[in-house]
């Protein structure tokens, strides 16, 4: 496993922001062009989608949700379904059973707390049962277009790594990047980290010879030709 770096060995602001623009001028994708999350601006189908990701291939994440939104579309719908129905149609993304609870609690706090309507922000959407960091980070950026770096295993392992921000958990590694991530990249730096963190910045084999901020990158590994192989 590669290590992570302690909190001294962070980036300084300037490597931060020189990095995030070599990344930007580097990897493709934006949120103009990009659907989220899971395929979906619709944020009530989102938070759902999100829900259903947790340990599950996005194609199996796809496979529940559509098999889902086929039966109900709003949360009055989705709460006059059968826990039977709603399993049934979840199976592919695993842990049915578990998830099935989650939607149903979500849907009758939606109801109860926000007249069936999805909150707007990110500190509303952690308030709802079954979304976590993560989730909330990424549907107040896709549904709602606000500006946070939403962090999943890509760009923790990238950050860690690189010194870009720091944190054991994505969780604490996102709250990290909104502290130091300019404000002027927080828009779209979820996808030049995302497309890095899967192109170069690989889990087992980053590739630092090629890498564009490799001047910049603190982790300790990037020099030993060991750990890379192409
Ligand atoms: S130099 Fe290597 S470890 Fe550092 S960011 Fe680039 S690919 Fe990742």
């Amino acid at each position: 496993m590669p290590k992570t770096l302690p909190a001294s060995a962070l980036m300084p602001p300037d490597h931060v922001e020189a990095s995030l623009r070599i990344l930007r001028d580097h990897m493709p994708g934006d949120s103009v062009r990009a659907r989220g999350p899971k395929q979906s601006r619709d944020p009530f189908r989102s938070c759902i989608s999100c829900m259903l990701s947790a340990q599950s291939l996005d194609r199996n994440t796809a496979k529940a949700t559509q098999a889902l939104f086929q039966l109900a579309r709003t949360p009055q719908d989705m709460l006059a379904l059968s826990n039977e129905e709603i399993v049934d149609a979840i199976r592919p993304a695993g842990l049915y059973n578990r998830k099935a609870g989650n939607i149903r609690r979500f849907c009758e706090q939606l109801l109860v707390e926000h007249d069936g309507i999805v909150p707007d922000t990110r500190d509303g959407l952690l308030e709802l049962h079954g979304i976590g960091r993560k989730c909330a980070d990424l549907i107040a950026h896709f549904a709602f277009g606000r500006p946070h770096i939403a962090v999943d295993t890509h760009i923790r392992r990238v950050c860690q790594r690189s010194g870009l921000a720091m944190g054991k958990t994505e969780a604490q590694v996102a709250a990290s990047l909104d502290d130091r991530a300019p404000e002027w990249a927080k828009p779209d730096a979820h996808f030049w980290l995302l497309q890095f963190g899967k192109r170069v910045c690989r889990s087992r084999t980053p590739l630092c010879p090629d890498c564009p901020i490799r001047p910049f990158c603190r982790y300790p590994a990037k020099t030993d030709p060991a750990v890379v192989r192409p």
